[in-house]
């Protein structure tokens, strides 16, 4: 059983989401808890809370297909103490709201290290900010995302997102989401088969399959090792629908969020369509 869906609009509210969700043919989705670009945002109500979950029920959503994205503002790894605080406060908020909801999990991207500490240091200060986060929550798992490795974003490498969870004091509540796109700018041939089996091979013996809890499927603009973020429409990018095909029909991506971050939304019930038409269900 494969969940598919897209990262949808939560305009107007939470409880929208999963109604945009299904109005694209989905059956999971991703979204904002809260508006992704400010600081500060009003709590949820009863009635979006509500709603939200009335609406997750009626069209047959499983909260195991559910994967909020968190702000873009964040950096749990910031170089500076006070900087660090605010993001990790915004990023407390972000699994409380979670809780609230009765969303399972929520994915992130490590932090960067903005030149002013080192690798090993800012792992380290992404690692002790989901200590503390999980420290003071329930039943939500941290999902760290891989990067394309833009300017000095950490976890480009499978090594980065290792270190990160063995210094993550609850190893059942840290996972993984594998972004396609990241991969590929980040130096993961995913392109052919071959490629797409070494690199989930080393994703597998550098990580482990235990920790994948999600997918972000999006082909790419920009080149193999590039380490520039750039999304495009499945299949119309640099990477080709080899991967996605390989992800379809291979079980060990079964029952997780596999969400379409791709450009165009009016092409997300055909990028779904066809996804399905290529597993062996
Ligand atoms: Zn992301
Ligand atoms: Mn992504
Ligand atoms: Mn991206």
């Amino acid at each position: 059983m494969k969940y598919i869906g897209a990262h949808v609009s939560a305009a107007g509210g939470v409880e929208n989401a999963p109604v945009n969700a299904h109005g694209i043919g989905a059956n999971g989705f991703a979204f904002f808890t809260k508006n992704q670009r400010q600081w500060s945002a009003k709590p949820l109500t009863d009635e979006n809370i509500e709603n939200f979950k009335k609406n997750c029920d009626q069209y047959g959503i499983s909260m195991d297909a559910v994967i909020p994205h968190d702000s873009y503002l964040i950096n749990i790894g910031h170089p500076e103490k006070d900087k660090l605080q605010k993001s990790r406060n915004a990023f407390l908020d972000e699994f409380r709201r979670c809780e609230q909801l009765g969303v399972k999990m929520i994915n992130f991207h490590p932090g960067s290290h903005l030149n002013k500490i080192k690798e090993a240091e800012c792992l380290k200060r992404n690692a002790e900010s989901i200590n503390w986060i999980l420290n003071q929550t329930e039943g939500v798992t941290a999902v760290i995302e891989n990067t394309a490795g833009q300017g000095t974003n950490l976890g480009y490498r499978f090594e980065h997102i290792a270190e990160i969870i063995d210094l993550v004091d609850d190893k059942e509540r840290v996972g993984v989401c594998i972004d396609t796109a990241h991969a590929f700018a980040g130096g993961y041939d995913i392109s052919t088969k071959e490629g797409f089996r070494q690199t989930f091979d080393e994703f597998d013996s550098i990580i482990g399959f235990g920790y994948l809890k999600a997918m972000h499927l999006n082909d790419s603009r920009k080149e193999l090792g590039s380490r520039v973020d750039r999304h495009e429409t499945l299949g119309n990018g640099l990477i080709g629908w080899t991967p996605f095909e390989q992800i379809m029909k291979d079980s060990r991506f079964d029952k997780i969020p596999l969400i379409l971050e791709t450009p165009d939304p009016d092409g997300w019930p055909e990028e779904i369509n066809k996804l399905n038409s290529l597993s062996d269900k």
